[in-house]
């Protein structure tokens, strides 16, 4: 596919100073009807406002300016990342790399610096993208997003918050206030596994994250999260299933890696990487990620 970039189509540009006045706008703005988009980073929304992938928005409500959305908390509580929150700022932390090395992975995964400055995680699941690197990291590590409005604040589990590609439930008039993870229990390993034609520079064709807590030399409360091989970011509740409860071991492994290969769904693509190769991706990739959880060596 060739993208042809142009100018960015005309549109008001709205930059709340505080979190009250951004929700006041959001209100005003859905009551009215307007069409509106919300900027954090930028690096999803413009490129796609000036190659007209998205239609041109009445007004772009900037949150950059929010103080409140800012910041990446660690404590009893466990990790609250505010939408503003950057790629960069999760990537350096060396708490999130002690404490949810999926996640950490996969920020260190996502393109180049330049736009790791500007991204944030909030924009990367807003964005709805199937291949949005930090999803199967915030499924397999259990992640609740913060969906807040005039009317109020809901959480939504990370599995529910995906409605189709480019889609997600936030209602008109809402925005992610923050992304919150459990903290990790006893034991608690987690990793990320990216397979693009380029590694960070590029889309992922397939994304793995596990993540899993070693009791008694086993594995337990394993959760899969899977990127970029259905509609949108999923669980690997099948492979989920196999490997929950017991030893990991080879031949348990191998049936959880064939069980995530046969629940998912990837899409016709010419340009990436074909249904039948992810398939045989997410197995390659599964089976060493469940190793590595497991704490053994990782076969080819
Ligand atoms: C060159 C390049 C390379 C890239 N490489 C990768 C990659 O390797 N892996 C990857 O996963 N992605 C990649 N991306 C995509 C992009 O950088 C990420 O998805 C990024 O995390 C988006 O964050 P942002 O803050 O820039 O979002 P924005 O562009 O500001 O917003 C993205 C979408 O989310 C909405 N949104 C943002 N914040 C909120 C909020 N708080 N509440 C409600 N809605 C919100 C916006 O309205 C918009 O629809 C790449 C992009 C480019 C241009």
């Amino acid at each position: 596919m060739v993208v042809f970039y142009r100018r960015l189509p005309n549109f008001g540009y709205l930059r709340p100073r505080d979190l009250d006045e951004a929700l006041d706008r959001l209100a005003e703005e859905t009551e009215r009807g307007s069409k509106y988009r919300v900027l954090a980073g930028g690096t999803d929304l413009v490129p796609q406002l000036k190659s007209r992938a998205v239609a041109a928005p009445e007004f772009v409500i900037d949150l950059k300016g929010i103080a409140a959305l800012s910041g990446l908390e660690d404590g009893a509580e466990g990790l609250r990342i505010g939408s503003l929150a950057t790629v960069t700022e999760v990537a350096a932390s060396t708490v999130v790399a002690a404490r949810y090395p999926a996640l950490s992975l996969a920020a260190r995964n996502i393109s180049a610096r330049q736009i790791q400055n500007r991204a944030t995680i909030a924009g990367n699941i807003c964005n709805a993208a199937a291949s949005a690197d930090s999803a199967p990291p915030l499924l397999a590590l259990g992640a609740d997003v913060v969906c807040l409005s005039r009317g109020g604040e809901r959480r939504v589990a990370i599995e529910d918050f995906f409605t189709g590609p480019g889609r997600t439930v936030l209602d008109p008039g809402e925005l992610v206030s923050e992304i919150r993870i459990p903290p990790p229990g006893e034991g608690a390993r987690s990793l990320y596994l990216k397979l693009a034609a380029r590694g960070r520079m590029d889309l992922a064709w397939v994304g793995v994250a596990a993540a899993g807590e070693a009791v008694n030399g086993g594995v337990e409360n394993i959760r899969i999260g899977l990127g970029a091989v259905a509609p949108t970011p999923v669980r690997a509740r099948k492979a989920e299933a196999v490997a929950q409860g017991g030893l990991l071991n080879p031949d348990v492994v191998a049936e959880a890696a064939s069980a995530a290969a046969s629940e998912i769904e990837p899409r016709e693509d010419s340009y990436r990487a074909s249904p039948r190769y992810r398939r045989l991706m997410v197995e390659v990739l599964t089976r060493r990620a469940l190793e590595q959880i497991a704490g053994q060596e990782t076969k080819a």
